[in-house]
């Protein structure tokens, strides 16, 4: 099965990710008591439980995304707890990064770029993956637990399985729709995912019905309040930074603003962020709307865009951030050029006056927790986040967007309709497609501050209540004991 170049099998580099460990004890300022030794007796069962054995993650991108941005926090936190958890990267081409965009846009429920899922497509897959394994079979002992992710490490299934691993497979996609173009992103993955122990799934209406129940379960994500991304800053510091990158208008810092690392030192912000924009920037005092994503279709940056510009009586103090990482920053996702570009031409046909209004941001990925500063400073400075996603699997960027008090307009698709009571913690749009609805809110929220803080607070309090580390380790302690019963 292995593929052989010149008789030898093609060896695959295989990235670990270095996850300083987490103490549990950072959680402490934003968890009740009860929650903090909740979380402390379940570490100490799953470490005795585990006994050594490892806990390892497996997915295809070291930054940018959801994926990364979970197993960095919760890999640190497991070894934090004394769980020897590690985070593997695969290496895969562009062709193979083709082929898994194309499951995961059709486990959305979207054909992406309409190309097929057939033999072809499997045969290279499995090509891809085998070389895969064969780099991390040294790696992987009998009896560790593997957590693969997503469309692209599931067929590493049976080759973790004959080296004697339990094996997790972690789906952070899906629809709640069960039309023809899921169930092809579906059928092109059946024969790994049966094979595996237990599947996670976001939500429970995305698991495909001929998985057996037993072998579900359902996971929301989380986000980490004590990580770069998510730690709380002042107004002013978020401004600070937002000056130093060059998004707010006024003379950058005499010094670069700091932030802190995960590891508590102090860091400089440096880098300047990509801009496809013309006119003034923001002032301080001007209120922004932004959204945050990977430049992906189904995240519809054009249609915020759209919506932003045509929103009638729109304040004309207000500006527009659509904000992705720089192109080339993802390793697993081959869209971001052609998305971005699109995005940059429905811009620059924007009569002047709101081209003027709305700035494309993309912002360097080079250091994950300087990228994480600055997207906190966004997030933290926004009057009004967007995530008007055309499907989503769960949606970390409203998570983090609630977490930090602010008013989130958001389509009622997906996990986001999990996170957001609509009129309570946040906006739900009832059609992603419906441009006008869209401007309505945020010409709403701009110019009722007070409604927007109200929504704020409110979002804030259901991120502590369900979207913490806790709740989400407490779930995989849970799932680690059912996986391995004879340690029970
Ligand atoms: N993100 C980031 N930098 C960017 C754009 C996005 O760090 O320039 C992060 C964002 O803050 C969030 C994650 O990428 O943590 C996106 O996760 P989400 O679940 O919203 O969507 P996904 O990318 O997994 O589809």
């Amino acid at each position: 099965m292995l593929s052989r170049l010149n008789g030898r099998v093609r060896a695959r580099n295989i990235e670990e990710v270095r996850v300083a460990p987490r103490p549990l004890d950072l959680l402490t300022p934003f968890i009740s008591e009860e929650r903090q030794h909740h979380i402390a007796a379940a570490a100490e069962a799953a470490r005795r439980m585990l006994d050594g054995r490892a806990v390892i993650n497996i997915n295809s991108t070291a930054r940018g995304g959801g994926v990364a941005e979970l197993v960095q926090a919760l890999c640190g936190y497991a070894r934090g707890a004394g769980v020897d958890s590690r985070w593997l990267v695969i290496e895969g081409d562009e062709e193979f990064f083709r082929i898994t965009k194309r499951a995961h846009n059709n486990l959305h429920g979207e054909p992406g770029d309409g190309g097929p899922l057939r033999e072809a497509e499997r045969a290279l897959y499995e090509r891809v993956l085998a070389e895969n394994a064969a780099s991390l079979a040294p790696r992987i002992r009998p009896g560790d637990i593997v957590i693969l992710h997503d469309p692209q490490t599931a067929g590493l299934a049976p080759a973790m399985l004959a080296g004697g691993a339990r094996v997790i497979w972690r789906s952070h996609v899906g629809s709640e729709r069960h039309d023809e173009v899921v169930r092809a992103g579906w059928d092109f993955l059946r024969p790994y995912i049966q094979m595996a122990d237990v599947s996670i799934f976001s939500l429970a209406e995305y698991a495909p019905e001929w998985l057996e129940p037993a072998a579900v379960r359902v996971i929301n994500p989380s986000i980490d309040p004590a990580s770069a991304k998510s730690q709380d800053i002042s107004g002013a510091d978020a401004r600070q930074i937002l000056r130093q990158v060059g998004l707010l208008d006024g003379p950058p810092p005499a010094r670069p603003p700091l932030f802190r690392r995960e590891d508590g030192s102090p860091s400089p912000v440096t880098r300047r962020v990509e801009l496809v924009s013309e006119g003034d920037l923001p002032r301080a005092a001007d209120p922004v709307v932004a959204q945050i994503a990977r430049w992906d279709a189904l995240k519809d940056m054009a249609g915020v865009m759209r919506a932003f510009a045509g929103m009638e009586s729109r304040p004309r103090d207000a500006h527009l951030f659509l904000v992705g990482p720089t192109v080339g920053g993802v390793a697993d996702d081959p869209e971001a050029g052609r998305v971005l570009a699109a995005c940059a031409a429905g811009w620059r046909a924007l009569p002047d006056e709101q081209r003027r209004r709305v700035h494309l941001v993309s912002v360097p990925m080079d250091d994950r927790e300087e990228n994480a500063a600055v997207i906190n400073a966004i997030q933290r400075h926004a009057a009004v986040i967007v995530q008007k996603s055309l499907a989503e699997g769960f949606g970390l960027t409203v998570t983090e967007a609630m977490w930090k008090g602010k008013a989130v307009i958001a389509s009622g698709v997906g996990g986001i309709r999990h996170q957001i009571i609509d009129g309570e913690s946040g906006i739900l749009l009832p059609d992603a497609a419906d441009l006008a609805a869209c401007g309505r809110a945020m010409r709403e929220l701009l110019l009722n501050p007070a409604l927007a803080e109200r929504l704020g607070a409110a979002a804030r309090e259901r991120a502590r209540h369900n979207f913490l580390p806790d709740r989400h380790l407490l779930q995989y302690a849970e799932l680690i004991l059912d996986t391995m019963p004879e340690a029970a």
